[in-house]
């Protein structure tokens, strides 16, 4: 009688599962396939760590993360127990006497603690502390499961005491049986399913962070206007969602009380493609106003710790909006400089050239120069970053360096791929890759974090690859010298500066450096004093994604800018040091509108800053 009710019980609640299931997995099959397993090395080496070992959940969060990932190894180990309880249950076979099932029960008995304990932090953290990025309510749902958990623990802890022919075994076998039947149903309509998505989700995440392959106009491709235009890994992403809010409270715009917030993206996203509205556009789906407010930091994807890709999605949408025309107007004149004139500020290349004589630079030659040198539209135009690229020049001067640059560039087209504007992205890419093919370096090196991630990754999609490195990259590696520590000038020795630094997104996020300025400041005479969000993390200056055009003016909430002025004042640390042309303009304005005290702090380029203190012929 009890096997046959545990059939009817299994079966219907599969079939609920099934269902559900098979409503995303049809969602996910009809979109147009962006899955990608390239790099398989790196995939299963993350895979490992961030799915088996939970690296990326207790990374930012030791306490909640531990206890989330106590959770996940139980339910893992607990998977054999579950399949011999129901195989017996179903009557099919009986391995519970066996002794080896002894074993496996005594060895889960320390995870059913563990489990039981985690569940419960996770529960108390959830009903009473609530976390801002778990959102203003209290999820019913979430506190369901919880409690389905630790009853399944304790159901567990059980059977060391109840004998399982008598009738308080029975309900208890019962108990633990019917929760996780009702598991079952329940996980497929809620953020639970990250339980069975997520792995496949973490593996499929792209190895590069703000990963835009290219449009295909041979085929038509414009971007994403409505949710049926999403990629397979796009739809996947948003079922995987587990609604942690660690994008939201890491994202800039969110942080600076900007409308945007990356979360609500992607579950706007799920409820869009559930709801099965073809029509709407993805601008009504989001608002059109949301999808400007992105700088394109990358802080979301990075710390997602289930591989959710937000970038597709953005820069996806801003593709659609370009391509009907709807780019908001502050992207107007940017785009007609990129057209006009190959740059971002519409300056005529005489200016560039006039530069390139002050500085005598030379015309790259492979046969004659070890490195190219790449200006960048503020590098070849813009007066303040032009005198941090003097420095860079004269410390490869004093290092012997022989280097060049091209006789004409363009802009990388960042502005013009990160704002959606592709066809423009494409035309100057080509260009540029056309003029560095024929130019034919080995290695590139530039002081422009954004010039590093288009021409190292985006380039390398048209099938260019050559070695590009940010200028602190090269000149830590050119002035280390094993043995010495420091190479500060006589004047300057034994005095130490305070400085504090500000992580590029496009540098320490994106391109992981940030060892390497560190060891530049405390080589040549600085103290470091780290800001919060800092290294890998950093809190973004407000630049990106073609922010460091849009209308000040008209920003809803506070300047991200703003914020981290006030995130580097408060070091106490009056010199800070940039590494991007476009964060020091940022946190320049910032500083001039910050009123009393603002003007206390002076701002260095990093290899200014290096330059200063390198001995002549060090
Ligand atoms: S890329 Fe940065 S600004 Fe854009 S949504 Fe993500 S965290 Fe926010
Ligand atoms: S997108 Fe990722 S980080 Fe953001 S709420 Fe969902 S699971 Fe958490």
């Amino acid at each position: 009688m009890q096997t046959l009710a545990f059939w009817i019980l299994l079966l219907a609640f599969m079939g609920a599962f099934a269902a559900q299931v098979a409503t995303r997995v049809r969602l996910i099959a009809g979109a147009s396939n962006t899955f990608s397993v390239d790099q398989l090395g790196f995939r299963i080496r993350r895979f490992l760590f961030d799915v088996v070992l939970q690296r990326q959940t207790i990374r930012e969060r030791p306490v909640p993360g531990l206890a989330h990932a106590f959770v996940f190894w139980g339910f893992i180990a607990f998977g054999g127990y579950t399949l011999v309880e129901f195989l017996h249950g179903l009557g099919l076979v009986d391995l519970t006497h066996t002794g080896w099932f002894g074993a496996y029960r005594l060895l889960l008995t320390p995870f059913a603690v563990a489990v039981l304990g985690g569940i419960v932090f996770l529960f108390i953290r959830r009903a009473f502390v609530r976390p801002v990025g778990l959102g203003k309510t209290v999820s019913v749902e979430s506190l369901v499961i919880a409690a389905f958990i630790a009853t399944l623990m304790i159901t567990f802890l059980l059977t060391y005491r109840l004998d399982e022919a008598t009738l308080a075994g029975r309900v208890n076998w019962w108990v633990h049986a019917v929760i996780i039947l009702a598991f079952m149903a329940l996980i497929p309509a809620s953020k639970h399913f990250h339980l069975v998505l997520s792995p496949v989700t973490v593996f499929l995440k792209s190895p590069e962070l703000g990963n835009l392959p290219n449009l295909d106009f041979e085929k038509e491709q414009v971007g994403l206007e409505t949710v049926k235009d999403l990629g397979s890994k796009s739809v996947l992403d948003a079922f995987t969602c587990v609604e942690c809010g660690r994008c939201q409270v890491n994202c800039p715009a969110w942080g600076a009380g900007k409308e945007l917030n990356p979360k609500e993206i992607i579950l706007q996203t799920q409820h869009a493609l559930l709801a099965g509205e073809p029509g709407k556009t993805l601008g009504e789906i989001y608002s059109e106003k949301v999808l400007w407010q992105c700088t394109t930091c990358g802080a979301c994807e990075n710390q997602c710790p289930v591989g959710i890709e937000h970038l597709p999605i953005l820069i996806g949408a801003r593709r659609g909006l370009v391509s009907n025309g709807d780019a908001p107007e502050s992207l107007g004149a940017v785009y007609n400089h990129l057209e006009r004139r190959g740059n971002i500020w519409g300056l005529g290349s005489d200016q560039r050239q006039k530069f390139v004589e002050s500085a005598q630079l030379e015309t790259f030659d492979p046969r004659t120069h070890d490195v190219l040198v790449w200006l960048g539209c503020a590098g070849a135009f813009e007066a303040d970053f032009q005198k941090s690229l003097r420095s860079m020049f004269e410390i490869l001067r004093k290092k012997n360096v022989r280097f060049g640059v091209l006789s004409k560039e363009k802009c990388t087209g960042d502005v013009a791929k990160r704002t959606g504007n592709e066809y423009m992205f494409q035309e100057l890419a080509n260009a540029n890759i056309e003029d560095l093919k024929a130019a034919g370096p080995k290695k590139i090196v530039t002081s422009c974090p954004h010039c590093v991630k288009t021409i190292g990754n985006d380039y390398r999609k048209f099938g260019y690859e050559v070695e590009i490195v940010h200028s602190s990259v090269f000149v830590e590696e050119l002035t280390r010298v094993p043995g010495r520590s420091s190479l500060m000038t006589d004047a300057s020795e034994g005095r130490r500066d305070n400085v504090t630094f500000h992580d590029p997104c496009y540098l320490g996020r994106y391109a992981g450096t940030v060892d390497e300025p560190r060891a530049l400041l405390t080589r040549f005479g600085a103290d470091i004093s780290e800001p919060e969000r800092n290294r890998e993390n950093p809190y973004c200056c407000g630049a990106g994604g073609g922010l460091l055009f849009a209308d000040k003016e008209e920003e809803p909430g506070t300047r991200i800018s703003d914020v981290r002025f006030k995130q580097l004042q408060a070091t106490g640390a009056n010199t800070v040091v940039t590494a991007c042309p476009f964060c020091a303009i940022m946190l320049k304005g910032a500083q001039a509108s910050a009123g009393p005290g603002g003007d206390a702090t002076q701002f260095v380029d990093l290899m200014t800053y290096v330059n200063g203190k390198l001995q002549p012929h060090a």
